[in-house]
């Protein structure tokens, strides 16, 4: 079976062919114009999709050495995500469908960052747990089957890449800041700044107090010296990421412990974060895990994660119907 996948939840519009299970293109084209605004503007983030959804699309199906008349389904991102933005490709994937007579798949956005470790091996086996870490949402993710999903934990407040983002706007750095704060980690003492762990009960987690507490040391220690974050830009990101990191391990590794599970994964955005992935790759030694974390690719938005949980979507023949619509918020 040909599955085309798009996605457009957020600010990447994407498109991928799958052919039995194999990613044979996945196009990403990623919207700059937010940069300039310090975060995603919905409206801008509408536009720029129904710019590039027909030529992102083109792009995967040449990529994919097939052509229109090959898809037999076309998989779309229903939501989570920004309304707007979910209506283009939502409106996309049904027009396609309609004009070709084929089914019409709708995929769950956080099940399909989980799902996208199906795409290459070595695969998990169920059950297994994921944590999934991105710009909006931070979970622990009990996965049965592949639509199978219990959430038994979730952040109270911020997610983790919103932790990562809000920090770089307090240090002065362009949007998205996740991948800049990991940069200068690299190069910087994470033991130069003391930053609080929140105590919070069952497997939920929080990192607004963290964001507080980043803002009060900064702004104190700008007083005492106006050139302190240019000094200690590295040690300040080392120390921000080693924090939001050991928030995250320490409530997998009491979700492992609970649920007993040995199969470990990471996915979304923050996944490619290489303090993350370095740590958990050690705690999952320490504590004889199977670990899985995705390509770099795989990570942050892209079609391909959709188009593979619509190729197993469409094994069970689980279509949906014309009359479908986006939702900006959906359950697990
Ligand atoms: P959601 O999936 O919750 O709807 P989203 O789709 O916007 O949100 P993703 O595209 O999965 O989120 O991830 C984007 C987030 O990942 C941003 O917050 C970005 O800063 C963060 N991120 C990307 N690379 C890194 C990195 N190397 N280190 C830390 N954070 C990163
Ligand atoms: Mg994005
Ligand atoms: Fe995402």
């Amino acid at each position: 079976a040909v599955i085309l996948g798009i996605e457009s939840s957020c600010d990447e519009t994407s498109a991928s062919i799958c052919v039995n299970g194999e990613i044979k293109s996945n196009i990403i084209a990623t919207q700059a114009i937010h940069a300039k605004y310090g975060g995603v503007v919905p409206e801008l983030a509408s536009r720029a999709h129904q710019q590039n959804i027909i030529p992102t699309v083109d792009q995967a199906i040449q990529q994919a050495k097939i052509t229109k008349n090959d898809v037999d389904a076309v998989a779309f991102t229903r939501g989570p995500g920004l309304l707007g933005s979910l209506l283009v490709g939502t409106s996309f994937a049904k027009s396609f469908a309609l004009a070709r007579n084929i089914p019409l798949i709708d995929i769950n956005h956080m099940q399909a960052h989980i799902l996208a470790h199906f795409i290459d091996d070595p695969k998990p086996q169920f059950p297994f747990l994921c944590l999934t870490v991105s710009g909006g949402h931070t979970q622990i993710v009990l996965v049965k089957d592949y639509f199978d999903m219990e959430l038994i934990g979730q952040t109270l407040d911020d997610a983790a890449g919103e932790a990562f983002d809000k920090t770089a706007k307090i240090l002065n750095l362009p949007y998205p800041g996740g991948p800049l704060i990991d940069k200068y980690a690299q190069l910087g003492n994470p033991d130069a700044f003391k930053l609080p762990e929140p105590q919070i009960a069952d497997l939920n987690f929080s990192f607004s107090g963290l964001k507080t507490a980043i803002l009060y040391l900064v702004q104190g220690e700008i007083k005492k010296n106006p050139n302190f974050l240019e000094e200690n830009m590295h040690d300040i990101c080392a120390s921000v990421q080693q924090r939001i990191v050991s928030i995250l391990l320490n409530k997998l590794k009491k979700a492992a412990k609970q649920t007993g599970v040995k199969d470990i994964a990471i996915a979304g955005g923050v996944s490619a974060n290489s303090g993350l992935r370095n740590s958990l790759l050690a705690m999952g030694e320490k504590y004889k895990w199977n670990v899985f974390i995705p390509k770099f690719e795989y990570c942050t938005d892209n079609a391909a994660m959709i188009a593979i949980a619509g190729y197993h979507k469409f094994l069970k023949s689980d279509f949906i119907g014309q009359d479908v619509t986006p939702l900006a918020r959906i359950p697990m």
